[in-house]
């Protein structure tokens, strides 16, 4: 069972989000500004954390931050809430590290199937826990991620995505299938999502940034002999 907390100021919403998650049977947890996230979290470590920016105490930006330094939550998703008006904000939230966003007001359905996403654990085949290519070795029990040798420091949605494009390496993949399947997008139009964690994941790969082309209008494609 999954547990999810819920940070947000607005009661409604608070409530919203509660009842569509615990009807797909997940346990949550409720904060009501970021003081309360951030002592949550750390001492029940959810699986998964919904944080609007607009909060009481401590914004979203800053809970995020506290998280993230903290190594008890700092591997754990996060799907950041956002007023429609402010894209700025989704912009640094992606850039920041968040592996998700949602504009407000957004569809419970909507909602559930990005944490559903977010949730689903990397699938183990009992052969093959590592997959190579090239100089990139993964090894998707422990989410460590090898370059020529050298570990990189990735979070578990930028795991899965590069794990993804390696396993489907040579095509082109889709900006849509992308983040469907890694996020759980329904309506994929005008996200942002998907091309800052290529940034993000280019950023951490250095010279072997190379490795993954943008394919203009349509997506992208990892080749690791590039
Ligand atoms: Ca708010």
């Amino acid at each position: 069972m999954y547990t999810v907390l819920i940070t947000e100021d607005e009661a409604d919403i608070r409530q919203l989000i509660s009842f569509n998650l615990e009807r797909e049977s997940m346990e949550t947890l409720l904060a009501k500004d970021g003081i309360e996230a951030i002592e949550i979290a750390q001492e029940k470590e959810p699986d998964l954390i919904i944080l609007d920016i607009m909060l009481p105490k401590l914004d979203g930006f800053a809970v995020f931050k506290e998280l993230r330094q903290d190594s008890r939550t700092r591997d754990i998703p996060v799907i950041m809430l956002t007023a429609k008006a402010q894209l700025d904000d989704v912009v640094t939230g992606l850039e920041m590290g968040a592996d998700d966003y949602l504009t407000k007001p957004f569809s419970p359905r909507e909602l559930v199937l990005r944490v559903k996403a977010l949730l689903r654990r990397i699938k183990t085949t009992t052969s093959k826990s590592t997959i190579t290519s090239g100089k990139f070795r993964l090894d998707k029990n422990t989410l460590h991620c090898f370059v020529a040798g050298e570990q990189l420091d990735l979070t578990p949605t930028e795991f899965k995505l590069l794990l993804l494009m390696i396993e489907r390496e040579g095509t082109v993949q889709n900006r849509e299938d992308l983040l469907r399947e890694v996020w759980g997008y329904r309506d994929t139009a005008n996200s942002r999502t998907l091309d800052t964690h290529i940034k993000r994941l280019r950023e951490k790969l250095g010279d072997f940034s190379r490795c993954i082309k943008t394919v203009r209008s349509v997506g992208y494609q990892f080749r690791s002999n590039a």
